[in-house]
């Protein structure tokens, strides 16, 4: 899509300056007033879900910005995942879990930091990510991730490049976003705490599933 038309969002204030930024606690994930958008943007069909914060990259702000197209596509997924938990749950389950019918997610899309870890993109591994459960390589390197839930918070990140260059939808994106979501779910509605432990991993196994269950998975 065409880069011409300023996105219908803005900041509430510019980035920090790097003296702010290094004034910043160490591991707090959650977004700082002044990293808000001015306006959350609410997702069509999906109550309760809105997204708080939208970093795009500087001069990709056409599949990684705020835009119309960006935020439909966020809200079909949206629309989908929460429609689809009940059932989902019904059958993967053998016991009830209550519906989240309150579900309340905010969403930070941001960039992936592989231009560089800069202080707020997923990359920040050692800031305002730092406490985040991480898995390591052979040679000691943080994967990468493409989006994360923060139990404590509600809070969840995905990635930003939600459109690709044709202006479609970035089917990766859609499913790092779904997945989410099923982790914000499955911790509110209390399924969370029925599995095995290790819990975090059974509730990955799951998401998974969900996901797949969704046509998401290539
Ligand atoms: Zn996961």
């Amino acid at each position: 899509m065409g880069s011409g038309a300023a996105p219908p969002y803005e900041y509430a204030s510019a980035a920090l300056t790097p003296e702010q930024l290094a004034a910043l606690p160490v591991g707090q994930m959650t977004p700082f007033a002044e990293e808000l958008l001015a306006q959350p943007v609410e997702l069509e069909g999906c109550p309760g879900v809105r997204i708080v914060e939208w970093r795009p990259t500087s001069g990709r702000e056409a599949t990684t910005g705020p835009t119309p197209a960006a935020v439909s596509v966020l809200s079909a997924v949206c629309a989908v995942a929460i429609d689809a938990f009940d059932a989902f749950v019904a059958v993967e389950v053998p016991f009830p879990v209550p519906a989240p019918a309150d579900v309340r997610v905010d969403v930070s899309l941001l960039p992936t930091g592989s231009d560089g870890p800069v202080a707020r993109t997923l990359a920040d591994h050692d800031g305002r990510f730092a406490r985040r459960d991480k898995t390591f390589t052979h040679d000691g390197a943080v994967h990468r991730i493409g989006g994360y839930t923060d139990f404590a918070s509600g809070q969840v990140f995905v990635r930003h490049d939600v459109l690709t260059g044709d202006g479609s939808a970035n089917a990766y994106v859609a499913m790092i976003f779904a997945h989410e979501l099923f982790h914000a779910m499955s911790w509110q509605s209390g399924l969370f705490m029925t599995h095995g432990v290790p819990r975090g991993e059974a509730d990955e196994r799951l998401a998974r599933r969900f996901t797949a269950s969704l046509g998401l998975d290539e």
